[in-house]
């Protein structure tokens, strides 16, 4: 397994297939390394805990790192190569590099979005530098984090594409790697399904926040989730999920029912829709989503 930090050392991976993480991996990150070992290139894992996404409030001094287990984990998984880089790596002093413009889907529905307003221009500030940097011609994200997983797609059609697109010169002026033709031609979005515990609970490097006894205050993320499907509206299972997280004492930031792409607000069941969920215990944040009807 190469242990590479440079960005020169990464050029013998173009085209692999890439899983970016934050490090602190479990069975979650796993699943996605096996998943992209299965398009017979290269397995190329980023472990880059971002600054840009924490806000000043978030967690990023205490963002578990476990770098040495996490490199055991990905050398039994036979990974090509683990792409630890430095700040300075990705975010050149020097050489600022550009936000690519949101997709509408960071912006408007109002869910991580309203609650943490400068996550997703840092996530797709990392996201497209990673691209640029390695190249990959698959990239596995999971549905765990279900609306950066859209963000992260629709920024990919947008700066492949910004003509399609709505105030598309600014992105296409702010885009350091196109020549006319798309940013990342040969790029695949794949998504994972969600990795959880036998007990339901959705894995997450943030889980070892949990106490043992918020650890059943937590199972009400997936329960709400799997009683969200007995109900036939959208509003009804929008209830009946605020019911079950206020049960086990959670804090709701939000708990909805949205169109699975758009993320969105809908009133029937007419398309393809998402439950997704944000709540809070004094210790952690816990997110969770589900594929609903
Ligand atoms: P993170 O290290 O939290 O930034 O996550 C890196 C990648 O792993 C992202 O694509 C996440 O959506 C994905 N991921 C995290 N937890 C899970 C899980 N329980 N199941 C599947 N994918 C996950």
């Amino acid at each position: 397994m190469n242990l590479i930090s440079s960005i020169a050392d990464l050029a013998s991976f173009h085209s692999c297939a890439c899983v970016p993480t934050m490090g602190a991996l479990h069975k979650g990150h796993l699943a996605l390394v096996h998943r992209a070992a299965q398009f017979n290139k290269p397995v190329v894992v980023s472990i880059f805990v971002n600054p840009t996404q924490f806000a000043p409030t978030e967690d990023l001094s205490k963002y578990p790192r476990t770098l040495d287990r996490d490199l055991e984990l990905l050398r039994a998984a036979n990974v090509a190569a683990v792409f630890t880089p430095d700040v300075e790596t990705i975010y050149p002093k020097n050489n600022p590099i550009p936000t690519p413009q949101l997709p509408a889907v960071a912006t408007q529905p109002r869910l991580e979005d309203a609650f943490r307003p400068t996550h997703f221009a840092g996530v797709c500030q990392v996201v497209a530098r990673l691209f640029d940097l390695v190249k990959p011609s698959i990239a596995v994200f999971g549905e765990k984090d279900y609306q950066q997983l859209r963000v992260i797609s629709d920024m990919i059609a947008h700066e492949n594409a910004p003509s399609q697109f709505s105030q598309s010169s600014v992105s296409a002026a702010k885009s350091p790697a196109r020549n006319g033709g798309e940013r990342w031609p040969d790029l695949k979005i794949i998504a994972h399904p969600t990795i959880r515990d036998t007990d339901g609970l959705a894995m997450s490097s943030r889980n070892i926040y949990l106490t043992p006894e918020q650890r059943p205050q937590a199972l009400g993320l997936s329960r709400a989730l799997q009683h969200a499907r007995t109900h036939d509206s959208p509003a009804a299972a929008e209830e009946a999920m605020a019911r079950m997280l206020t049960e086990h004492h959670l804090a709701i930031d939000y708990a909805v029912v949205r169109d699975a792409r758009t993320l969105m607000p809908i009133s029937d069941f007419d398309r393809p829709a998402r439950a997704i969920i944000a709540a809070r215990l004094p210790t952690v944040r816990l997110i969770d989503n589900a594929a609903i009807h």
